[in-house]
């Protein structure tokens, strides 16, 4: 096919983009993909520590520059797939509560335009695409919910152990939601200790290159490409329909045309490309009749936080199985939300090297063979002055400023004592703080008033026909449990509108 004669154009690959290609390859819909990085190569790199977290291998190399001028690399990944290859498949749906507004200490963090009921099909039908491994009815903060579709990952020895002692302090804790690939079986997945952080060598992670994209690649109605750089959006003289994607590709820049666009970059570079596409009609950017393009940027406030004991090796592969949510809609002493406690994959000791260098691995290694890690996860509040813009010279720059930092150091300290409780002697915490961009989320947020959103309820463009949104930008407040498979479930729902009203004609 030439360069025209698509009706829809995706541009990303990643948990928004690759699940509504996954869906809408069904119809009879001529699709193209346009996906900025390549296909992850299988190969034992994919598993080793010093590649990944000392070389990082397979990390954009692009510089962005924070609020102040000063360059930093995101942690984020540009591959078919995006960063769902390297995501830790932790697969939560939102509390019903995330889709109403709440009181934080810091704010209110504001109602979806949608709530969880108009969801729920959608999360189900998003938990099958991922085969998410879990048990309902144990988490206290959980939604009505039917069974989920596989069981949930046993618990290794300590964990189960874990489990009792957490049970012991009064906690309720959960089997964490999972997206694997048939565990245990002969071609599945082996429940190893490089799944977070890592691309998985067996293609046993449920991820949006092998749950959505790989499918659909026999088809003819679907096309990838890879190393295609979506630069500009163009407009019809009306600036009411996007007729062009301006593309980057071998070297040459080409004009591709499509009946529909779906951006699907992520949350910072979905902005990005719709403010580069600034034109005469829509000089602040594409789609910004509201001024919100690119504000109301969030990410999460996450520490990661290690119990260690010197006594206590830890023999646990997988332990990224349990969950702590009693504090996610208020605190053991107040009545605000804290938010999210998880337990993490195995540290390496190459990981904990990458933060203080002179430290040697061997000693690294041994102290991490007698932590139990976890992560601890707090909503951030949508405000205008955290955006991101794009300088004149075309660099993506991000202005953050984390708020609600006082609800996350009461949910830090209420994890080192609950840790302690368990028995280890010290507890370490880290926190990349503002550098932190792998949740990142609510640049293009959708909402029913144009004048206070960027996208429709279905992630259409209030100001473009023909342009729908289907990353994590779309959210209106971050909540505190992983993303991901929100962003699936919009995605499917998105798919459906789509098919169902036939927009392609727009
Ligand atoms: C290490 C790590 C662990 C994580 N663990 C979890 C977890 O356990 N559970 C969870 O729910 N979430 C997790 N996340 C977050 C999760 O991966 C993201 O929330 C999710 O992938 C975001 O989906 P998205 O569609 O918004 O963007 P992405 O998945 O990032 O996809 C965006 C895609 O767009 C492409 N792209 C960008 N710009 C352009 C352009 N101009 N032209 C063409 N293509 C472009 C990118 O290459 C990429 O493929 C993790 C993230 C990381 C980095
Ligand atoms: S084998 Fe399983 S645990 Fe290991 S990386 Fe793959 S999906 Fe993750």
């Amino acid at each position: 096919m030439g360069n025209t004669g698509y009706d829809i154009i995706v541009i990303g690959s990643g948990a928004g983009g690759g699940t509504i290609v996954h869906a809408l390859a069904a119809t009879s819909a001529r699709i193209l993909i346009l996906e900025r990085g390549d296909f992850v190569p299988q190969e034992p790199a994919n598993w080793d520590p010093e590649a990944v977290w000392k070389q990082f291998r397979y990390r954009s190399t692009e510089c962005w520059l924070d609020g102040d001028g000063q360059e930093f690399l995101p942690y984020t990944h540009y591959c078919v797939g995006g960063n769902t290859k390297f995501w830790g498949s932790v697969m939560y749906r939102f509390r019903r509560e995330d889709f109403t507004a709440v009181e934080h200490l810091d704010g209110v963090s504001p109602a979806w335009p949608i709530d969880y009921e108009t969801l729920e099909p959608f999360y189900e039908r998003a938990e099958r695409l991922y085969a998410v491994h879990g048990e309902s009815g144990t988490d206290p903060t959980e939604a009505p919910r039917g069974p989920f579709p596989h069981a949930p990952i046993p618990h290794s020895d300590e964990m189960a152990e874990t489990m009792k002692h957490l049970r012991e302090q009064g906690l309720h804790p959960s089997p964490l939601p999972l997206g694997l690939l048939k565990p245990g079986e002969a071609d599945g997945c082996i429940l190893c200790n490089t799944c977070n952080s890592f691309p998985c060598l067996r293609l046993a992670k449920s991820e949006a290159d092998v749950c959505c994209i790989r499918p659909t690649m026999g088809q003819a109605n679907v096309t990838l490409w890879t190393n295609a750089y979506a630069r500009r959006l163009l407009t019809d003289p009306t600036g009411r329909k996007v007729t062009a994607v301006e593309v980057e590709r071998n070297g040459e820049t080409l004009r591709v045309n499509a009946s529909l666009v779906v951006v699907s970059c992520g949350a910072v570079n979905s902005a990005a490309l719709l403010l580069r596409s600034a034109n005469e009609k829509h000089p602040q950017g594409l789609a910004n009749s509201s001024g919100l393009l690119g504000k109301c940027y969030m990410a999460h406030l996450a520490t990661m936080m290690e119990g260690f004991h010197p006594f206590r090796k830890n023999h646990t592969v997988f332990q990224k199985t349990v969950a702590i949510n009693d504090f996610y809609l208020r605190g053991p002493d107040g009545r605000h939300p804290l938010g999210q406690i998880q337990s993490q994959g195995r540290a390496h000791g190459a990981m904990a090297q990458s933060v203080v260098p002179w430290i040697p691995l061997w000693a690294y290694d041994w102290w991490v063979a007698r932590g139990i890690d976890w992560l601890v996860m707090t909503e951030d509040l949508p405000r205008p002055a955290n955006h991101v813009t794009v300088e004149p010279d075309g660099r993506i720059r991000l202005h953050y400023r984390p708020n609600n930092l006082a609800a996350h150091r009461r949910l830090v300290k209420e994890t080192k004592r609950i840790i302690k409780r368990l028995g280890f002697w010290v507890v370490m915490t880290y926190s990349v703080k503002i550098k932190n961009t792998t949740h990142q989320c609510g640049t293009l947020c959708f909402g029913t008033d144009p004048r206070q959103s960027v996208l429709d309820p279905y992630c259409r463009s209030h100001d473009i026909d023909n342009l729908f949104v289907v990353d994590a930008s779309f959210f209106p407040s971050s909540a505190a449990v992983n993303p991901g498979l929100t962003i699936a479930a919009q995605a499917l729902r998105v798919a459906d509108h789509i098919a169902s009203t036939d927009l392609r004609s727009t």
